[in-house]
């Protein structure tokens, strides 16, 4: 998609148009697209900007929604996880954990050996196993090392939950599909029946009117607020989830490790990703508004402590952290007190017209997709049947590039000069991954590049501040932008960054 499309540029109708760009918004769109639907895809934001970049990143089976009672969301993701491992490696790929086990403390090991028998059972393979204390100080040194009793290993899988998004969207738009960022959707209707959607252009200006035979809403968060819809949407309960991006220098893991909160007794974890370590989370109501989120002070003292509990070699202060995020669970209302007890399973709502989806995991988004499909297949009949082929169209790449942008765009990397391709300092991303997504990847904001196609803005330390004027050099070239458009940029994208992600000193 060299250039995001503009208004004019649609269809007067689809048949099915998706408000919603997240993961879930994306996966149904690219099925839809590539089961022979007219398929649209617009988001109020960019792509992924909402809570599906604000994730923990984690492809899993979910070993507390267990505890829970919730087997079926479990099994559901157990399944996922591995379809996910087979089918885009790359991208989604193989962490193990540790879970430590103490003899002051819980969980104790007989309980943690249950859960995890029966998450192997549900993965058709033995993986999980005890190692000695001797065997965990050699693999993790850093952890507690004080009444240790030894660590339970298992394996779960770890993605770029934006990446996954992105890629989705543009397997959507190879298949015919139209995806369109920073346009604000209201529903159309004529009496009960949702006829269409009113799109405003937040880059251009503007606003015109499509019809569609189907809409669906999978705006997250925000599904029981869209503009004009029918009653029928559940009652959401906003819970926010926060985490600290540290730098590997101070707590250089190999693995994931996963220990119980020494406050409540909630999961709390530590684990690698993209050349930093993410620490979360949290679960708490979130009064404000869903589509502003922030991390609190309280919560990340939280995570604060959590750390000084299992990794005690150092004094953990908020200065440590690269950058933190924070994002909300769109989780249905069960009128549970305690949020962590809220089921994370997806609900999904039907009214002339209108199919809702909300809740669920970036994990079981395949899922999601496939029952909107089945909800909407009457009313569409060029719905061509059920896919069960790969995820992604095309051939299947096994490296970084190829998991995260598709194989034939990471041969076109791979063409570019070294200096390109090599990474830029403190990063995993070099220039000759910005310059295809500035070329391909409907980049309108600089915050685009720097928080979704890439995550140099999470990774790098303060954000990626002293590689803007390389990177500004590059937007100007590919995007034709002028000073003052890159001067406005710069700002904008640092004062969200001071806002969103710079640790509170
Ligand atoms: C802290 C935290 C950690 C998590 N960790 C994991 C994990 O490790 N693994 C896992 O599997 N799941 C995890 N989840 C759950 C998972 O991230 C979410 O369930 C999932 O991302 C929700 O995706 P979504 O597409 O429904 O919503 P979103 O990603 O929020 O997408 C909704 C989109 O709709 C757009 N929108 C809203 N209103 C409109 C409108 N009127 N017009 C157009 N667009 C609109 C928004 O801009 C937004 O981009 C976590 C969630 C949180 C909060």
């Amino acid at each position: 998609m060299p250039t995001r499309p503009m208004l004019s540029q649609l269809d007067a109708r689809y048949d099915l148009i998706v408000v919603g760009g997240g993961i879930n918004g994306a996966g149904i769109f690219q099925a839809a697209a590539r089961r022979g639907l007219q398929a649209l895809l617009i988001d109020a934001g960019d792509f992924a900007s909402g809570t599906s970049s604000a994730s923990s990143k984690l492809v899993h089976g979910g070993l507390r929604y267990l505890k829970n009672g919730q087997w079926r969301l479990t099994l559901e993701s157990v399944r996922e996880r591995e379809r996910l491992l087979r089918e885009v490696p790359g991208l989604v790929e193989p962490l193990r954990f540790l879970m430590p086990i103490y003899r002051d403390r819980k969980p104790g090991r007989r309980l943690m050996q249950f859960g995890l028998r029966v998450y192997d059972l549900m993965a058709g393979s033995q993986r999980s196993r005890w190692l000695d204390a001797e065997a965990v100080q050699a693999a993790e040194g850093d952890l507690r090392s004080a009444q240790l009793l030894g660590a339970m290993a298992y394996d779960d899988a770890v993605t770029d939950d934006a990446r996954l998004v992105l890629r989705l969207v543009f397997d959507g738009v190879a298949a015919d599909g139209t995806a369109l960022n920073y346009v604000r959707a209201t529903l159309l209707r004529d009496g009960h029946l949702v006829v269409g959607v009113r799109l405003h252009d937040a880059v251009q200006g503007g606003a015109r009117d499509i019809a569609a035979t189907v809409v669906v809403n999978a705006a997250g968060a925000l599904a029981d607020r869209v503009p004009d819809a029918p009653a029928g949407a559940p009652l959401l309960r906003p819970l926010r989830g926060s985490h600290l991006v540290l730098p590997t220098s101070l707590l250089p893991i190999r693995h994931a490790v996963s220990w119980l909160h020494p406050r409540d007794g909630r999961p709390v974890f530590v684990h690698p990703w993209e050349g930093a370590v993410i620490c979360g989370t949290t679960d708490v109501d979130h009064d404000g508004d869903p589509a502003d989120v922030r991390a609190t002070a309280a919560e990340l003292d939280y995570l604060l402590e959590a750390l000084q509990a299992q990794f005690p070699q150092r004094r953990w202060r908020l200065a440590d952290a690269v950058s933190v995020y924070a994002g909300v669970r769109p989780v249905v209302a069960g009128g549970h007190d305690d949020p962590s007890r809220e089921s994370r399973e997806s609900a999904m709502w039907q009214s002339p017209g209108l199919i809702g989806t909300a809740g669920g995991k970036l994990t079981t988004f395949r899922v999601t997709a496939q029952q909107v499909l089945r909800a909407a297949r009457r009313e569409l009949p060029a719905l061509r049947g059920r896919h069960d082929g790969a995820l992604f169209a095309g051939e299947r790449a096994t490296d970084r590039l190829g998991g995260r942008y598709g194989a034939s765009a990471a041969a076109t990397m791979r063409a570019d000069p070294a200096s390109a391709q090599a990474p830029l300092a403190g990063t995993p991303y070099s220039l000759a991954e910005l310059r295809w997504s500035l070329q391909h990847e409907a980049v309108v904001h600089l915050d685009d590049l720097l928080l979704r196609r890439s995550r140099l803005g999470l990774v790098a330390a303060g954000g990626g501040e002293a590689l803007l004027p390389q990177i500004g050099a590059l937007c100007q070239q590919e995007l034709g932008w002028d000073d003052l458009r890159w001067q406005r940029e710069y700002e904008r994208y640092l004062t969200l960054w001071r806002h969103r992600h710079a640790p509170p000193v």
